[in-house]
């Protein structure tokens, strides 16, 4: 059985008896003891679990397949344009690397429990660094090499490191950026900063190490004897991934062990449908939830070959890159963000650049970040031969809540939804005062606890903070941030973060809607759309757009055929009667729209320059417009 049905059949189980379902999941892995508990309460009534499952997650993801035979497959490509590397390591010579690092760390004194901070850009270290503290039962911390020294240092405080893992620079398109000011800037202003700042040396810019504090990666490591793996408990910390909360100050989701490895390795199978010698490619950074979950870890507790791609979507060297990799390495699965695309179809509209590769070894496309706008959907859906799965998630719940799961069989799609809940996800949609939505209509999306394995189960240092944040705004629901709608058939529609939503003259409207029109104009290659105040309507939308590559055409007419086109598609009610065109939407170094940053520039009041901002003078080039 497959498609709709298997699904049905899957999700039932999995609500009807969530015990049982991930009981028999967790027995797919090997364990070095097996849970005593398979879904028990923390010390702070938190439901946890496989209590008293031994394993190691670096064992899972590694170790475990030399033993099963398979040292000598790949387990990971280095893909690197910008420096013009690639690297393949067998899970043998992973083993002997991240076994290395493990003892280089426990010769600094790093050990069970101790926080490690990573600060590095996608190079093999990175995932070797993440592994080898896994295997000592050290608790990363990974911080997006793109991060200034400030965010570098509130993560150094909030974490406590032992020890800083860092590289001597990153590489962005053609420029190198060195991390080592950064590094001495953020060591400096942090009130807890490492005993030790190992370097890893890049050709393209090496450090000049002056502190005592610091050390030569290369060196130290030939210096550190092969460490083993501590076996650790299912709910045992694995890492804290900082991710930005209502607040400036960082959340940090703090992630177990062993549901963690049991969730993602049923991702794998149910919604990627992965299996062991799969080659598996996410186009993300080691340093958001999409690299952790599936750059680093699930691909390799799964047994896949996972590829680490240091270059971008497009100028390296074109917009053919990603075809490039995925013939290049015979990629089966594909992961990106929908920004992604939309920078490939802006240089190359008609995907003339496929045409040079083959990529008959793809099966899927998933994409996931943000919303997928019908119009990308179709012009992905139009060139590439395979299907084109949106699914939807977050940090803190580190796999995915919604998905067309390959795996069970794929489901009919539909455009602008991200298909139904995979099979653990309790989701319903409430309005405000905690009542079920009827099909179709917006409401807050929730999730009905126990959240399945892998999800999030505090904030590090803050355990009122989680509960704050997810737990109080619907007793006893876990609150996604997200707003959106079921459909008759429970597909599910994501509109944005709560945020995001409009309310013009009393009607609520969703900012992911009207962009979604509006990105059908033929001339729009972006858009965004957010509510700016009006005396009279409580809101108003404001569309900003950036148009695409070549278009000629004139600012007034554009506008009224776009404000023609939502009042035809929304109705009238929407009232969207100011459109500006602007050089660049400002973003997220993760490609997400900072809806909330226009939305304060548009209205005139203060902006809090957000620490992700992929570039700040993007402010500039709005204030002009607005
Ligand atoms: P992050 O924790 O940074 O990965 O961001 C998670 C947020 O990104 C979600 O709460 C959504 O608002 C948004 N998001 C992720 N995937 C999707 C998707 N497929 N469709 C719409 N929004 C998405």
């Amino acid at each position: 059985m497959t498609g709709p049905a298997a699904w049905q059949r899957e999700y039932d189980t999995a609500l009807r008896n969530p015990e049982a379902f991930w009981e028999a999941q967790a027995s797919h892995l090997p364990w070095l003891a097996p849970p005593k508990h398979i879904l028990s309460n923390d010390a702070n009534g938190t439901p946890r679990w496989f209590k008293g499952g031994v394993t190691n997650t670096s064992w899972l993801a590694v170790d475990r397949h030399c033993d099963d035979g398979r040292g000598r497959d790949t387990a990971l490509v280095y893909d690197s344009p910008v420096t013009g590397i690639v690297e393949s390591l067998t899970f043998d010579e992973l083993k002997a690397r991240v076994s290395r690092t493990a003892g280089m760390l426990q010769g600094l004194g790093v050990g069970q429990g101790d926080r490690v901070v990573i600060y590095m850009p996608m190079i093999p270290e990175a995932i070797i660094s993440m592994l080898a503290c896994a295997r000592l039962g050290a608790i990363h911390s990974v911080v997006f090499g793109g991060f200034a020294a400030p965010e570098l240092a509130a993560r150094i405080d909030d974490a406590t490191p032992k020890v800083l893992l860092a590289a001597s620079c990153g590489i962005e398109f053609d420029t190198v950026i060195p991390y080592t000011p950064m590094i001495e800037e953020a060591l400096a202003i942090a009130r807890c900063p490492p005993e030790r700042c190992v370097v890893k040396q890049r050709d393209a810019c090496p450090a000049r190490l002056s502190q005592p504090r610091d050390l030569d990666w290369d060196e130290t490591m030939a210096a550190s004897p092969l460490a083993d793996f501590t076996p650790v408990d299912a709910t045992d910390p694995l890492y804290i991934l900082y991710t930005s909360g209502t607040t400036g100050r960082p959340k940090g989701v703090l992630r177990d062990t062993g549901g963690h490895a049991v969730a993602l390795n049923y991702s794998m199978a149910a919604v990627y449908e992965a299996h062991p010698g799969d080659v598996f490619w996410a186009a993300s950074d080691v340093g958001w939830v999409v690299g952790h979950s599936y750059i680093a870890y699930a691909p390799l507790i799964r047994g896949c070959t996972s590829i680490l791609y240091e270059g971008k979507p497009v100028r390296t060297p074109d917009a053919g890159a990603f075809w490039r990799v995925i013939e290049d390495h015979r990629v089966k699965t594909f992961f990106a963000a929908p920004t992604a695309f939309r920078a490939v179809r802006k240089e190359d509209p008609d995907a003339s650049l496929l045409e040079r590769y083959d990529i008959s070894s793809l099966a899927h496309l998933f994409v996931a970040g943000e919303r997928l706008d019908p119009s990308t959907f179709h012009w992905l859906s139009k060139h590439l031969p395979v299907p084109v799965i949106d699914h939807w998630w977050q940090t803190e719940s580190g796999w995915p809540i919604c998905a067309n799961p390959a795996g069970l069989g794929l489901v009919q799609p539909k455009p602008g939804s991200v298909s139904l809940p995979v099979p653990g996800f309790d989701l319903r949609v409430v309005d405000d005062d905690g009542g079920e939505c009827e099909a179709g209509v917006t409401g807050n999306i929730v999730i009905k606890p126990p959240l399945p394995p892998g999800n999030l189960y505090s904030v590090w240092g803050d355990h009122s903070r989680y509960l704050d944040a997810y737990w109080s705004r619907f007793d006893g629901l876990y609150l996604t941030g997200d707003g959106g709608f079921r459909d008759e058939d429970g597909y599910v529609y994501i509109m944005g973060r709560t945020d995001d939503v409009m309310n013009v003259a009393g009607h609520r409207l969703s900012s992911g809607e009207m962009e979604e029109v509006i990105a059908s104009h033929p001339a729009v290659a972006e858009c965004a759309v957010v509510g700016r105040r009006d005396e009279t309507r409580g809101q108003v939308p404001l569309a900003v757009m950036v148009l695409k590559d070549g278009i000629n055409i004139d600012g007034e007419t554009l506008a009224a055929e776009v404000i023609a086109k939502v009042r035809a598609s929304i109705g009238a009610f929407a009232y969207l009667r100011e459109v500006k065109i602007v050089p660049r939407l400002p973003k997220t170094r993760s490609g997400k729209v900072l809806r909330h940053l226009l939305r304060q520039i548009a209205d005139g009041d203060a902006w809090d320059l957000p620490a992700t901002i992929e570039d700040a003078g993007v402010v500039d080039e709005l204030l002009a417009v607005l």
